[in-house]
């Protein structure tokens, strides 16, 4: 992790404007500001880990607990029945800010919101089986 603080903690620690939305001791939420649609929000830990998997299990929690409140309010605010959360994790993945942050993005009923395709392929039962047990056996 870098040691200069990310662009979302100095938002965090009120250094950079933003339009809240949301905080408690653990969690911070602002709109995006290059939103995908209308009421696209940003949900982040005060902690500043990179990426999911750094995330300590205190700070995974209580963004557990907020996040379903912050979507709630987001429908009820833009009106929207549908919507998609995004967490990137790492460069190639798309992320561009290395603090953890979850995408809220309506769908709005005109189309705006994500668009996406996916290349999904059918699993095998060999190789589900050897994928599940690697898995297993670093948890
Ligand atoms: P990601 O590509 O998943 O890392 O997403 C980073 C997001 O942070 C992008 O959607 C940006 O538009 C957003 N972002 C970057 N700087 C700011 C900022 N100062 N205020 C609000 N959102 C920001």
């Amino acid at each position: 992790m870098s040691a200069e603080p990310s662009i979302f903690t100095l938002i965090i620690r009120g250094q950079i404007p933003s339009h809240k939305v949301y905080e408690d001791d653990h969690v911070f939420a602002l709109l995006d500001i290059n939103p995908f649609s209308p009421g696209h929000t940003l949900v982040v830990p005060k902690e500043e880990a990179a990426t999911l998997d750094a995330m300590s299990e205190e700070s995974a929690a209580a963004l557990g607990r907020a996040l379903p409140r912050i979507c709630r309010a987001i429908l009820a605010a833009t009106g929207v029945d549908s919507y998609n959360i995004v967490q990137n994790n790492g460069e190639s993945a798309g992320q561009t800010v290395d603090h953890v942050h979850f995408h809220v993005i309506p769908k709005h009923r005109d189309g705006r919101g994500l668009s996406f395709s996916i290349n999904s392929s059918s699993l095998s039962e060999e190789d589900g089986a050897e994928m599940a047990e690697r898995i297993r056996s670093h948890l």
